[in-house]
């Protein structure tokens, strides 16, 4: 029997529809759905993998646990639980909550299941060695937004389905489809832009796919990018083009900025950026003259020791050209499951430095640890060492600076638990491995992305087949029973369902959305569903497009959902501010303390000697992180871990075009193939993350014969953003020369 099933792709943050033929329980083909109300038929090579990652021979369908042979075996999900209460819960009582760590790595965030019970898991630990994805990638947005907005999940997304000007800072869109900006098609809504009549402008030290395709593009020096906006802030002081339009009366420390960003004006910044003091006044000038425009920065801005100064200075420009909060500027979502309610006042405002780590003093951020510093904490004596680590859906091995390092730290474990469906080159060294049911086993609704979407939506897609273990809710309750001193095999539904009676107490209290309803009747009126099918329902109902349980008729919840399994749209982005707002003023912090007390720091850099040659990264279509290689179709072509050379490069340091070349640095050394490209600037060379699969132990055949080098092999865990803790991935000072022989 044949059948075609809607559903939303879970593997990146664009969320399009994917259209699933399945004939005899078989998926015989998946194409983008044409009705889809947000992808509108748009899908990525990626998503035809889903059929891959579904049916994958590596996949674990049962969980390993090591055995006294030191090799991992299948065992029982009994025996595996019982295995994780033997090794964790002992540590935690004789060494303390410290003495655990948790790595929550980026694909958790694809999970409705992850995302509904890791805040469980999260609290049942209590330990601060907390460490997510996020201090690899986007932890400065967070900060820059949680110190401006109030919370740091109040991200603005650039309005890029209205805008007339998109400036792009490190981020090429045309090949990730967007990061903390939700959208299908990117390439699609660019042509928009131009079509139009916007332009389109992006500043990278690559000629990027993105680049390529815009009006124009300008090259920049890695780590830069902070000199570059806050140039454009002094550009619009310095020419008299500040105007805040509407936003006026909900900012504070206006009259400050003008001295914070005198010392930077163009002509200052320009031979540290490479970027022509004319230029940079030119651009600022177009963005300020644009009916709308966005500054839209990602991993290229942020990966950087000024990653979160720069992440303000870009929302700093925005607000000066009168370009936040409104259409064609950047804007912020209002997810269909924001909850209480997304726009009550509530005045606390948001700090971090909560605590710091125990070996390096890293200060906290978004209740997390730097992840750069985990191998520190493990193999550093002393009270408060790191003994047992869970890993939920990450690689760190691959995916954070000095990868070796960090691998040769996990052998120094006493216990380690990772809930992946991969035997890696982190959970290699797991005592047990618990897998989530395939992929399309699993329910999904976007928590995440919805509140970064550039357009509001909902989808949610039911199990396509049933899973033969338990559901990941499951896995990560048992996780938490053990954590928190309960038997393992006690009842796993008492998390979920403490989780749900939360929701429900939080949105019934006065002022709630659902105030005057009695937390018995909203519990009873979802009972019929999952364990976190009811969190979801509760949630979407309580929100502000919800049917309130009754008192708003048509409203939304689970069921007209699942009565539209293309989503249903909930219109274009709306102001929200100054409700929105969660500082203790009710209004934009624009000059908080932390960035402030940076800033000298900024201005003192600005006349380093740059250094000779810097490394940077690189998305690929066909990638994603370090955990799709295991798919034929994905590392096939032109998806290859290359060293992208300029030519002036490749000429001085005696490099050929497809031999292979050392690329040195600080912690370590790796050969790669050099591909010569005039993409490059000059003094920059890229590498690609997320390879590097042949390490011993790993069990993803085709990933390990993919070949390919970690470019975290040579990153530096000794560099972080120290207002954020955000990892230098980027512009990794290096030295290239030619290897004696060529990498097959
Ligand atoms: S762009 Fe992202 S969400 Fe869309 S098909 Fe590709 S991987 Fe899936």
């Amino acid at each position: 029997m044949t059948a075609t099933h809607f559903r939303t792709c879970p593997l990146c943050e664009a969320t399009c529809g994917l259209a699933i033929t399945m004939d005899d329980g078989q998926i015989a083909h998946i194409r983008g759905d044409d009705a889809d109300v947000f992808s509108r038929g748009f899908i990525c090579p990626k998503g035809t993998a889903v059929k891959h990652l579904q049916e994958d021979p590596d996949i674990l369908h049962a969980p390993l646990v090591r055995g006294a042979d030191g090799e991992l075996h299948q065992a029982t999900w009994h025996d595996a639980f019982r295995a994780v209460e033997h090794g964790l819960a002992p540590i935690i009582e004789q060494y303390g909550r410290n003495a655990t760590a948790l790595y929550v790595g980026n694909p958790s965030v694809h999970s409705l299941s992850a995302t509904v019970m890791l805040p469980a898991l999260v609290k049942s630990l209590a330990t601060q060695n907390y460490y997510t994805a996020a201090s690899v990638d986007q932890i400065p947005k967070h900060v820059s937004c949680g110190l401006m907005f109030g919370k740091p999940e109040l991200i603005p997304v650039p309005d890029i389905d209205r805008t007339d000007y998109l400036l792009v800072l490190g981020a090429n869109p045309w090949v990730s489809n967007g990061s903390l900006a939700t959208a299908p098609d990117w390439p699609g809504r660019i042509r928009a832009i131009r079509a139009r009549g916007g332009k389109v402008v992006v500043v990278d030290p690559r000629r990027t796919e993105t680049a390529r395709k815009a009006d124009e593009h300008l090259f920049i020096r890695p780590g830069t990018d902070v000199f570059l906006v806050l140039a454009m802030a002094h550009a619009l002081v310095d020419e008299g083009r500040v105007d805040l339009k509407g936003l006026l009366p909900h900012v504070a420390g206006l009259e400050d900025l003008s001295h914070l960003v005198a010392p930077f004006s163009p002509e200052a910044v320009a031979p540290a950026t490479g970027i022509a003091a004319a230029d940079i006044r030119r651009i600022t000038r177009e963005l300020a003259n644009a009916p709308s425009g966005s500054v839209y920065d990602r991993v290229g801005v942020h990966q950087h020791r000024f990653g979160t100064v720069a992440s303000w200075a870009c929302d700093i420009v925005n607000i000066l050209t009168g370009n936040l909060d409104r259409p064609g500027g950047r804007m912020f979502p209002l997810p269909a499951h924001g909850f209480p309610d997304p726009d009550a006042p509530s005045g606390r405002g948001w700090r971090t430095g909560r605590f710091s780590s125990r070996v390096k003093g890293h200060r906290e951020a978004y209740g997390q640890l730097p992840v750069a510093t985990l191998a520190d904490e493990i193999i550093t004596p002393g009270e408060g060492r790191v003994r047992a680590l869970v890993t939920i859906a990450g690689n760190p091995v691959l995916s954070t600076p000095n990868g070796r390092r960090l691998s040769d730290a996990l052998e120094q474990l006493d216990f380690m638990v990772a809930v992946d469906p991969y035997v890696n080159e982190t959970t290699r060294h797991a005592d047990v491995i618990l897998p989530p049911p395939p992929i399309l086993t699993r329910h999904h609704y976007d928590f995440a992305f919805y509140g970064l979407s550039v357009r509001n939506v909902a989808n949610y897609s039911p199990p396509l087949t049933a899973a033969d273990g338990p559901d990941e809710w499951e896995i990560l309750s048992r996780l938490a029973l053990v954590a928190n001193g309960q038997p393992v095999d006690g009842d796993a539904s008492v998390v979920p369902s403490l989780a749900l009676h939360s929701v429900v107490q939080k949105a019934t209290a006065p002022g709630g959305s659902l105030a005057g309803k009695s937390v018995d009747e909203i519990v009873a009126a979802v009972e019929h569903r999952g364990p976190v099918e009811r969190i979801l329902d509760v949630r979407l109902r309580a929100g502000p497009f919800g049917d309130r349980f009754g008192d708003n008729p048509g409203g939304l919840s689970l069921a007209v959902l699942e009565d539209n399994p293309h989503g249903v749209d909930l219109g274009p982005l709306t102001p929200r501010l100054p409700n929105a707002l969660k500082t203790a003023s009710g209004k934009v912090e624009l000059t908080p303390a932390e960035i402030v007390e940076d800033l000298p720091n900024v201005e003192r850099a600005v006349d380093d000697v740059p250094e000779d040659l810097v490394l940077i990264g690189r998305r690929q279509l066909r990638s994603n992180n370090s955990w799709m290689h295991n798919v034929p179709t994905m590392v096939k072509g032109s998806n290859r871990c290359t060293l992208l050379v300029s030519p002036a490069d490749a000429t001085r340091l005696d490099l050929v075009d497809g031999r292979s070349a050392c690329v040195r640095s600080r912690v370590g050394e790796v050969e790669a193939v050099v591909e010569i490209c005039d993409d490059m600037m000059p003094g920059v060379v890229s590498l690609p993350h997320g390879w590097g699969h042949d390490l011993p132990g790993v069990r993803m055949d085709v990933a390990r014969a993919a070949g390919g080098v970690s470019a975290n092999d040579v990153t530096d865990e000794g560099l972080v953003d120290p207002l954020s803790g955000n990892a230098v991935l980027n512009a990794v000072p290096v030295r290239v020369h030619a290897a004696a022989v060529a990498v097959p």
